[in-house]
């Protein structure tokens, strides 16, 4: 039998018809070019204003012509204009396609074209890498900048409008049109495996399903008296979700613009809007810890954070603690809008042994309801959650990826219903998982991916490298740091030439030049599979004194 409940769909446009009917008085914090000081105030309005303005970018992506399904950009870092963005194209029924500027330049234009965007608007921060690119990106109609008049930059971007100029003749109400919750709302594109980056494409109801999981208690526990401040860039995976769970229960926002990584600003940021709640990746915390210990300062309003993308390290974790912080692991990926684990300490922990309690700072979190997860060995066959047994992990869920966009069920991660992470975890009889490993060599350094293959081909560019190889040495800082193993030829001449400083300037200007590895060790021989691949797992163990020394 049917039931007889409506069918009413979940999508973004519910989430600010929502928001601004009830949340209207919420605030909005952000630093903008504009406002990049922390002394003088950053722009600040509410909710209601914001949607007055998202009203008035409906009509202006109108007036440009921009029609259903087309992918829109942004280059852009947190701030409130990246926030109408968010709303304005998904809720006009385009396409909110966030793009990472940190990538190298080529992906940048590779992604651009894959995804075929129409416009890109661009924070005036990132219009060098945009201009570089302009000649290469037939699909753009037109760039956006993301500033007023007063910072305008020169540029020689054809058509390059100003978005305040943009925004300022259209009327302050727009007549959004009723989607369709399966149309796809936004795009991200993932670069964390070998070859091509690939488009994950969330839907209006993949969005609204996430965005109310991660609200509950046992999550993020976001409520209208929350002051969130996203330190997860708003090109990745849509900032964990908290601009719209912020939207939706009424949260205050403070968005720190291309301030991420400066622990001066962001605990500036904290102070003066009280801010209780943040997300970001160990980086972001270390640097924000570091400004702490040096200044002196402190942070008494901040609770909670979380704490995603790669495993945090224990010493972090006691560090925020000591400024009264509590620390939440997530885990997720792009694929899976992201939120798929997150911790919270099991009921009876302070009763437990001390080895037990140890054990639980390891774990990266339970599934959240929505996400289910299972582990397997090589051969498929399902492990059992003991806590010890390890497997790849798979996920499926209404917010977990079922398709790469425009690759039509050819990619090996999706795998009968299931998507397979890439990642190695185990699970115990409570559900909480622990990452242990990666099924690919990618290298993870201060939340983005290194891809090892990438820089392994530059190096072996160099004429005096017979073999090459890298995998990633913890770091304190960048969680983790790329470290170049080389054979030498047996030709090559000893001295400047072959030198290990030779080698990594060799890689200036081939890769991204966070890529390029601090540290270039040589050995006589690389270890092998029977395969004749570079056995990664031996020569990450027969590294393992260098990458302990570094410490
Ligand atoms: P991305 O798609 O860039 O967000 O990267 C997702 C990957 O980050 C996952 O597949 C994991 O390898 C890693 N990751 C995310 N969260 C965690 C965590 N809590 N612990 C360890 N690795 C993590």
């Amino acid at each position: 039998m049917r039931a007889q409940m409506m069918d009413f769909p979940l999508t973004v446009t519910s989430i600010m018809r929502h928001a601004r009917k009830v949340h209207g008085r919420a605030t909005v914090a952000s630093v903008t070019l504009d406002s990049a000081r922390v002394e003088s105030p950053a722009q600040e309005y509410t909710w209601g204003d914001a949607f007055r303005r998202v009203d008035q970018l409906g009509n202006a992506l109108q007036r440009l012509g921009v029609e259903l399904g087309e992918r829109i950009a942004t280059l852009a870092w947190n701030d409130h204009r990246h926030v109408e963005l968010y709303f304005g194209i998904a809720c006009l029924g385009a396409v909110c396609h966030t793009i990472n500027p940190r990538l190298f330049p080529e992906q940048v234009a590779y992604i651009i074209n894959h995804a075929e965007d129409q416009w890109l608007f661009v924070d005036p921060l990132i219009v060098p890498l945009v201009e570089k690119l302009q000649p290469t990106l037939p699909s753009v109609k037109g760039y956006v900048l993301l500033c007023d008049r007063a910072n305008m930059p020169e540029t020689g971007l054809p058509n390059a409008l100003c978005y305040e100029e943009l925004l300022a003749p259209e009327p302050e109400a727009f007549d959004w049109p009723e989607l369709d919750e399966n149309s796809a709302a936004g795009l991200c594109y993932t670069s964390g495996t070998t070859g091509d980056p690939k488009g994950v494409l969330y839907s209006h109801r993949s969005t609204v399903l996430h965005t109310m999981m991660i609200a509950l208690p046992d999550v993020m526990g976001v409520s209208s008296r929350s002051v969130l401040m996203p330190l997860v860039p708003m090109f990745h995976v849509n900032a964990w979700g908290a601009v719209h769970v912020a939207a939706m229960t009424g949260a205050n926002l403070v968005l720190p613009g291309p301030k991420m990584l400066d622990g001066e600003v962001i605990s500036a940021l904290i102070n003066r809007y009280q801010v209780d709640y943040s997300l970001g990746v160990p980086t972001i915390w270390l640097a924000l810890v570091e400004y702490l210990q040096s200044s002196g300062e402190t942070v008494p309003s901040l609770q909670q954070v979380v704490v995603g993308g790669a495993a945090c390290p224990e010493s972090l974790k006691q560090a925020l603690e000591g400024y009264g912080v509590s620390v939440h692991p997530g885990w997720g990926m792009t694929e899976t809008s992201p939120l798929g684990a997150y911790y919270v300490p099991p009921v009876g922990l302070a009763e437990m042994s001390a080895e037990q309690q140890a054990q639980y700072r390891t774990k990266a979190g339970r599934a959240v309801f929505g996400v289910e997860m299972k582990i397997e060995d090589p051969q498929g066959n399902e492990l059992p959650w003991d806590g010890d047994s390890a497997g790849e992990l798979k996920v499926r869920g209404p917010w977990v990826a079922g398709d790469y966009y425009k690759l039509h069920g050819t990619d090996d991660h999706f795998d009968n219903g299931w998507f397979a992470t890439g990642d190695v975890a185990t699970i115990d009889s409570d559900g909480y998982m622990a990452i242990t490993d990666r099924v690919k060599d990618v290298i993870k350094s201060g939340g983005e991916w290194i891809s090892s293959i990438d820089v392994e081909n530059a190096a072996m560019g160099h004429p005096a490298v017979a073999e090459a190889a890298v995998i990633g040495i913890p770091d304190p800082k960048w969680t983790e740091r790329p470290l170049l193993v080389v054979v030498l030829r047996p030709d090559a001449e000893a001295g400047a030439g072959s030198s290990a400083e030779s080698i990594l300037e060799s890689l200036q200007g081939k890769i991204a030049d966070w890529w390029v590895p601090e540290h270039c060790v040589f050995v006589d021989q690389l270890p092998h599979t029977a395969t004749g691949k570079v056995s990664k797992k031996t020569l990450r163990e027969q590294m393992s004194g260098y990458a302990l020394e570094k410490q």
